[in-house]
């Protein structure tokens, strides 16, 4: 059996792994590759493999980076079924249709201007009809339950990522592959902890925070209303740029937690974000991927995503007049990296009044306005326009939903190690990779491996 790194591989975007036994090729995940257009353009277009010969694909949880390339697997030839948990599949249909949108009106500005300057207009990397096309392809596949794929014998484990998020544990040609998807953290809201797989010969894990460390969830509650609270003593609003999957209904959780037990004033909170509220309304049709505490809330006949106060903003009407108002408020909006959507007026109006407050839960990536913000500097352009960044600004990283690098040991460290032969680190920095290797080979694995894009290794 041979596994080849088509995608993902020291960058966190674009995961592609390809296991291949005798003839049978089994494809785990299929993400889009986010980045400069050019680069991106080539490589969401071109498979390092031929599309029609892949036999399944699997895909771990509905984040872009690892479920949003799908519409061009098919586009290209591929026509086995794309397995993943049922949770996945109803917010991965949001997300690709989603993109397919966003691709679409990003070549139509584009070809605006590449006909003004009499150039060949481009198509966009997929459509909305690529994307239907696609999805037809998306089968349900519960947790625990085994699954026949050839010679593959495929599980889905609870990865306590996000909603639906699965570890993929494969058995084949008498040996057991782990793949973890994105791994999630213990004690999170709303979804269960990681379900702990002891048993593999080799390991395919993500290494996104392997130098960091995140603060513990636990200590969100306080932290959050305190920075509430002293927002509305002061008059100011609350900007919180967040991902429309799990960021944005952990923060509404989180403040319905805190509204409930009066440990935060009556102030109107906004999710203004249309995803995230299609989203959010996923998250209501599948209790069955809850958590004890989010249970328990829903049998006290709680809602968990709607509380007095809360609105889902659904027009650009009601989304701009929001400004209009200088009444303190919390604005819940995307993009979670500030580089697109609503979330970017509400920042326009917002830095420059030191009463305000902009709330950072989310991972950042370089280049972007987020990650700006993040680092306060003095002045920042939005909409190609400078604003001094007066507002206050926190950073919240217990939001996480990635195992931090203590996590992500600790999981290594309770499996069965003498059989554990062999880790692949994907979906990371290269840093953040290298920075576990010495701890993986401290726990007793015997090889630790940062495979480049194109490697192939045979198990
Ligand atoms: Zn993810």
């Amino acid at each position: 059996m041979r596994i080849r790194f088509c995608g993902g591989t020291r960058t966190v975007t674009g995961s592609k792994h390809l296991l291949t036994s005798g003839k049978q090729r089994l494809l785990l995940e299929c993400g889009l590759f986010q980045g400069h257009r050019a680069e991106a353009e080539h490589t969401n277009r071109s498979f390092p493999f031929k599309a029609r010969e892949v036999n399944w694909c699997i895909v771990s949880h509905a984040h872009i980076d690892h479920v949003g390339n799908i519409p061009n697997l098919v586009k290209y030839g591929f026509r086995g079924p794309i397995l993943m948990t049922q949770g996945t599949a109803a917010l991965s249909r949001l997300l690709v249709e989603d993109s397919a949108n966003i691709q679409e009106s990003d070549i139509r500005y584009l070809n605006k201007k590449l006909r003004e300057k009499g150039e060949p207009p481009k198509e966009p990397v997929y459509t909305v009809k690529d994307a239907e096309e696609s999805l037809k392809y998306v089968q349900g596949m519960p947790y625990a339950k085994p699954r026949k794929l050839g010679p593959y014998k495929v599980v889905l484990h609870d990865a306590g990522h996000i909603l639906g998020s699965a570890l993929v544990d494969i058995e084949v040609e008498g040996k057991r592959v782990l793949f973890t998807g994105d791994l999630g953290r213990k004690k999170m809201p709303i979804i269960n902890d990681p379900t702990q797989v002891v048993d593999a010969d080799c390991l395919i894990m993500e290494g996104t925070y392997g130098n960091r460390r995140h603060g513990e969830y636990r200590e969100v509650s306080s932290r959050l209303a305190e920075i509430v609270k002293r927002v509305y003593a002061r008059g100011g609003r609350i900007v919180v740029p967040a991902f429309a999957v799990e960021r944005s209904q952990e923060i509404v959780y989180t403040l319905n937690l805190l509204r409930q037990n009066d440990r935060i004033p009556d102030v109107p909170v906004y999710v203004d974000s249309p995803l995230a509220s299609r989203v959010t309304e996923v998250y209501r049709r599948y209790p069955q991927y809850y958590d004890d505490e989010a249970m328990a809330m829903l049998n006290g006949h709680k809602y968990l995503f709607d509380f007095p106060g809360l609105h889902y903003v659904e027009s650009v009407e009601e989304s701009k007049a929001l400004n209009l108002s200088k009444e303190p408020c919390i604005i819940i909006s995307a993009s979670g990296m500030c580089e697109a959507g609503r979330v970017l007026h509400h920042l326009k109006y917002s830095v420059e009044d030191p009463k305000n407050l902009v709330l950072m839960v989310s991972f950042q990536a370089e280049n972007t306005l987020g990650r700006r913000i993040t680092e306060r500097q003095p002045i920042v352009r939005i909409y190609g326009e400078e604003h001094p960044l007066r507002a206050e600004v926190e950073v919240m990283d217990e939001f996480s939903a990635h195992a931090d690098r203590d996590g992500l040991l600790q999981y290594v460290g309770a499996m069965n190690l003498p059989r554990l032969k062999k880790v692949f680190i994907v979906h990371s920095e290269l840093d953040a990779a290298e920075a576990l290797v010495e701890p993986l080979k401290a726990l007793g694995v015997r090889e630790v491996v940062i495979p480049e894009i194109g490697e192939e290794h045979e198990l």
